[in-house]
């Protein structure tokens, strides 16, 4: 089959050494005669997989002792519920910030569980930017601030840190879903970090959790147990059988992005990758990308045709040329390339390169 490039949103394209490792180790993992579907996560087998995914996360984020590395399952939708009901401790109330519909999703969970305080929002601007913090009207009494780090329909990114203040002792959480490890993460500013697995780790069915350990403990009446951070925290991510095998997927990923040189390395390929999108985006009227320039993702790059009744034709002009899965999210149209960090940067000079002569056809 020929080359393709796969720029879907999610699950997505994953490194291509890893699926190689994959099928090569798929009937027979290290000699154990098992593949790693078939183990007992309990196991010697993948214990040592476990314990080897963890630490090389650890040492690639460089994540403190007091924080807890949790492998869940139920997706980042799962942890919209679980949050409040573990980080409220005994709280009312928690500032959201909503930059897309990933933020609006986050808030209507958690307003089954408290008053949700929308600190900022940019819905007014049809989520085309990220409110500067000194528009934040935050409250002293919230349980925890949250924001998206990344939006991945809209295309909206944090390129900043929240500063909370430090005398109101609130922790900070953020669903890095689709922007986690795309460059080096400062854990501790942060009191939780959640992401679901299929953008930029693994396959769908992981949920990772990175949550500091004096906030575990206090969950909300009538958790259900596996809802509770602490026991998952106990009993290192295995209560119950945890996604075995895409936590060993994950774990390749983790082990390919160390051979890549880390996540500083990883920054700078990203920024070059999308910087020749958005460039090639302002400097032509025939496409357009409707989010502000310093709020632009790196992993997810939005885009319209000036003329929208072109996009089946650039969309089937793009799959004859390798480049797949290019459609907009259903809910706002156009055209979205994911360039997460397995998209080579040959991929996306290819789609740039086809944008150009498909603009330079029909203009
Ligand atoms: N948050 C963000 C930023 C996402 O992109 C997604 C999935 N596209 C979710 C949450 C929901 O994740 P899941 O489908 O794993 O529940």
């Amino acid at each position: 089959m020929d080359q393709i490039y796969n720029f879907s949103a999610g699950p997505a394209v994953l490194p291509r050494e890893v699926l190689q490792q994959a099928r090569d180790e798929m009937l027979d993992w290290h000699g154990s005669g098992m593949s790693v579907m078939e183990m007992s996560h309990r196991g010697k087998e993948f214990m040592a997989i476990a314990k080897q995914t963890e630490s090389d996360l650890r040492e690639l984020v460089g994540i403190p002792q007091n924080y807890k590395v949790l492998f869940l399952q139920g997706g980042a939708s799962s942890q919209f519920s679980m949050l409040p009901m573990n980080l409220l401790r005994g709280k009312k109330k928690a500032d959201y910030i909503n930059t897309g519909q990933w933020s609006t999703k986050a808030i209507e969970e958690a307003n089954r569980y408290c008053t949700v305080n929308v600190a900022a929002s940019s819905a007014e601007a049809n989520f085309t930017y990220v409110p500067t913090q000194d528009k934040w009207q935050l409250n002293s009494d919230a349980a925890y601030v949250h924001y998206t780090s990344n939006e991945t329909i809209g295309g909206v990114e944090f390129n900043w840190i929240p500063e909370i203040p430090v005398e109101n002792n609130i922790p900070l959480v953020a669903d890095m879903s689709s922007n986690i490890l795309s460059r080096p993460l400062d854990v501790k500013r942060f009191g939780l970090i959640y992401a679901g697995a299929q953008k930029n780790l693994g396959p769908a069915g992981l949920t990772l959790v990175i949550v500091r350990e004096d906030l575990l403990g206090m969950p909300i009446a009538g958790t259900p147990t596996l809802y509770d951070y602490q026991i998952h925290a106990k009993n290192d991510s295995m209560y119950n059988t945890p996604p075995t095998y895409a936590m060993y997927i994950t774990g390749l990923v983790f082990a390919w992005l160390k051979t890549q040189g880390g996540l500083a390395a990883m920054e700078t390929i990203n920024i070059t990758k999308a910087n020749l999108l958005y460039d090639l985006l302002d400097n032509t009227d025939f496409y357009h990308c409707p989010v502000t320039k310093p709020d632009r993702s790196r992993m997810n790059v939005p885009f319209t045709l000036k003329n929208s009744g072109l996009d089946d034709t650039f969309l089937k002009q793009a799959e004859n040329n390798g480049l797949i899965q290019l459609k907009g999210h259903r809910s706002v149209g156009g055209m979205r390339a994911s360039i997460y960090n397995a998209m080579s940067m040959e991929g996306v000079a290819k789609l740039a390169a086809f944008m150009k002569e498909f603009a330079s056809q029909h203009a």
